[in-house]
């Protein structure tokens, strides 16, 4: 059986052909799917019966399992996902009075390993599918719909953010066609600024999301020089900040906003001193951007604070005398471990790192 959530609406008209049917019935199929939330193809009434036979045998609407739901006392809402394997992935919903957000996870795990994020703590597991990507939103959607008892052809989810679990960018293949099937005016309808692909800095892909689907994008700094970033993105170690920078420059040709967004961790001692903030804005004089601060979340086992309040305001002081448009991103979910970095949706390492890290520390210890 083939999960139809797999497809955007071009790869939908392909398997359409594969079927011997018309192309163009893609687009109707793909509006039950996408903006009705319809799994079944008997209830697909318009749709001709031969189509409609041919699906019943051979395709699904196959959604992710809930295996948990939380709703925070701020109305953030937590999806667990179970991906199969022992994998769980992590879908959050941030309710706002012109907005509703949904921060998408793209991978289970990931194989950045920030040091100070709870998904780069556990290891990298798999790549979602597009289907895995796509029933996220899906899912949201559908039951925000019935939930708020909206009516047809409004909208629950607003935006999207590629801000869940795992690096987008590392699951280029996979993102593409999601990423499609959310701006399709026949599926989610999504303006290209309302779509932000975060990245912790894989300068290639950068280029090729601005060749493919330009959206827009956060670029996850959080240092001003390459020592210090090397050692809390280790990506930075294969694509430098000067790389970096003049990728984010390049995508602007194609963006739908006219800056890009550096997000930036607040890291008590680390990275948030007045000088660092002179630093960061020297560093990015010439590209038209924004800056957004993050206050760290803590997670078990993490080894950083969060800055205080007032550093984080002083750090955002300098910022913006420096003439940078400059905010402090609100921290919602907290209740629920909901908050950027804490999602830790229970993968499996593949990649063995819990093993590696402690034969070090024995290893260590034995010296
Ligand atoms: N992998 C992508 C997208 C997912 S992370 C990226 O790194 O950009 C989304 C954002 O949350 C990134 O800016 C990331 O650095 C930040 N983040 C990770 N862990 C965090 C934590 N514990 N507290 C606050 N922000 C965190
Ligand atoms: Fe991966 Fe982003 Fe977490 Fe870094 S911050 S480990 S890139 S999810």
């Amino acid at each position: 059986m083939v999960n139809l959530l797999q497809f955007d609406r071009a790869g939908l008209g392909d398997f359409c052909e594969q079927l011997g049917e018309k192309r163009f019935r893609a687009t109707q199929l793909f509006r039950w799917i996408h903006q009705r939330g319809e799994r079944d193809p008997a209830a697909m009434t318009d749709l001709a019966k031969s189509l409609r036979d041919k699906l019943a045998g051979s395709a699904v609407v196959e959604a992710l399992p809930v295996a948990s739901e939380q709703v925070a006392a701020d109305g953030t809402i937590k999806w667990l996902f179970d991906v199969g394997g022992g994998d769980a992935i992590e879908t959050v919903f941030i309710p706002e009075a012109d907005r509703g957000t949904l921060c998408i996870s793209s991978q289970a795990g990931c194989a950045v390993n920030c040091r100070f994020c709870s998904t780069g703590h556990q290891g990298f597991s798999r790549n979602l599918t597009t289907a895995e990507i796509v029933a996220q939103l899906w899912h949201a959607e559908f039951t925000l719909r019935r939930r708020l008892g909206l009516a047809a052809g409004e909208r629950a989810i607003t935006n999207v953010v590629m801000m869940g679990m795992g690096e987008p960018l590392q699951n280029y293949a996979a993102l593409l066609p999601a990423l499609r099937t959310m701006l399709d005016d026949h599926g989610y309808g999504l303006s290209r600024r309302r779509v932000t692909v975060s990245t912790s800095g894989v300068v290639p892909m950068i280029d090729r999301l601005r060749d493919d689907c330009p959206v827009a994008l956060a670029v996850s700094l959080h240092a001003g020089n390459d020592p210090l970033r090397d050692r809390l993105v280790p990506i930075n170690r294969k694509y430098p900040i000067r790389e970096l920078l003049a990728a984010s420059v390049r995508y602007l040709d194609r963006a739908p906003r006219d800056f890009v967004t550096f997000e930036y961790v607040m890291l008590d001692g680390v990275n948030d001193s007045d000088e660092q903030a002179c630093e960061l804005a020297a560093l990015v004089r010439d590209v038209p951007c924004k800056i957004n601060l993050i206050p760290w979340n803590p997670f078990p086992g993490a080894e950083f604070a969060t800055s205080p309040r007032s550093r984080i305001l002083a750090f955002q002081k300098t910022l913006i005398d420096a003439g940078f448009v400059t905010t402090i991103r609100k921290t919602r979910g907290e209740d629920i471990d909901a908050a950027c970095g804490q999602l830790a949706g229970r993968v499996q390492d593949r990649t063995k790192r819990q093993i590696r890290i402690q034969r070090a520390a024995a290893h260590t210890a034995a010296h």
